[in-house]
């Protein structure tokens, strides 16, 4: 792999080689390195982007999908994945069918929208609940793939999406270091960006540290540091934690701790980072900054830890960027908003 290929193909590839950015603050206080890997800066705009590749990669070479005759790829999401599949389906002649909470944020609702995704907007319910967003797309590729070539994406537990960071975001990321990592953290939705890097940093140095972050409300935390599910309290980031379950992508990863990361916390990460060093991310990516800092912190100066920029922070101007939302929460309002 090169980080110049020069020109590439379109959006399929355009994804991955994202810049690996020095986060000053957080390096300065803590006497380390923390970089940030920019996923952001993906064509679809999040870390899902690759997710999506991996997938429908697999999809064409197990024959399921053929570039440009009738196919449909149906998944549920809680939207960066039904973004970066739907734009993916677009360039090879797919149609693409959105399942999603409607609690999930406006400006990912109406993006989806924007690029043609078929959009099934449904109450949002926990997994043990057959109307559930991935139990009903489940459900919904089912019946679609009576009329034709169908592919359900399945995310959380379909390894090639972790196989696809295995295959480019760790080692880019080794690469981008030369090898020069102690530490890895970030948080999991369905586990792939973790388990993937994790896997291919382990591999190549066994002693990298690797530590999922987790925000409250989900279970993750508890089932690394007890083996137990265990949920408390609740989190306005989207897109990351599983209150009851352990998906079939973070299962086996080499986890060598967790840390727990309140919504205030991430947030203080995301304003700082805007207002002073001019990185505008999200809710989880704030989440994983937050860790890096513990993480550094816990194991002292002169360390190189890495996290995740899983997404922009425009995806969430309606909420996290709202003072009237952040104060129905009790969550803190960048000054440069307030007033
Ligand atoms: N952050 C955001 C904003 C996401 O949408 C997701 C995917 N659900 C993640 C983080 C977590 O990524 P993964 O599914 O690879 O664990």
């Amino acid at each position: 792999m090169t980080l110049h290929p020069g020109p590439v193909d379109g959006f399929w590839g355009a994804v991955g080689r994202t810049p690996l950015i020095r986060l000053k603050r957080a390096s300065e206080m803590t006497g380390c390195d923390i970089f940030g890997k920019a996923e952001f800066m993906n064509p679809g705009g999040s870390v899902k982007d690759r997710a999506a590749l991996g997938i429908l990669g697999d999809a064409v070479n197990r024959g399921q999908l053929v570039p440009f005759q009738p196919g449909t790829v149906v998944e549920g999401t809680a939207g960066n994945t039904g973004i970066g599949l739907t734009l993916a389906a677009n360039a090879r002649g797919w149609r693409s069918v959105v399942v999603m909470p409607e609690t999930q944020s406006r400006e990912k609702i109406d993006f989806l929208r924007m690029i043609g995704a078929d959009l099934r907007l449904i109450p949002a319910k926990p997994y043990s609940d057959p109307g559930n967003y991935v139990h009903y797309s489940r459900r919904v590729a089912e019946e679609l793939s009576k009329e034709g070539p169908t592919v359900w994406a399945n995310q959380f537990d379909n390894l090639a999406n972790g196989a696809e960071h295995e295959r480019t975001t760790g080692p880019e990321i080794w690469e981008e270091l030369d090898g020069r990592i102690h530490a890895f953290t970030c948080s999991a939705g369905t586990g792939g960006t973790f388990a993937g890097i994790a896997r291919a940093l382990k591999s190549r140095n066994p002693a990298v540290r690797t530590v999922l972050a987790d925000p409250m409300g989900s279970a993750l935390y508890s089932w690394v540091k007890t083996g137990t599910l265990k949920a408390e309290g609740g989190s306005v980031t989207e897109g990351i934690g599983q209150a009851a379950r352990v998906p079939g992508n973070l299962e086996g990863a080499p986890i060598d701790d967790a840390v727990q990361i309140p919504d205030d916390e991430a947030l203080r990460e995301v304003f700082e980072l805007l207002r002073d060093e001019g990185l505008s991310i999200g809710g989880s990516a704030g989440i994983n900054v937050a860790a890096a800092i513990r993480v550094a912190r816990e194991m002292g100066p002169g360390n190189t830890v890495v996290t995740i920029l899983c997404d922009s922070g425009a995806r969430y101007q309606s909420k996290l960027f709202n003072p009237e939302f952040l104060r129905s929460k009790g969550l803190p309002v960048p000054s440069w908003l307030d007033g």
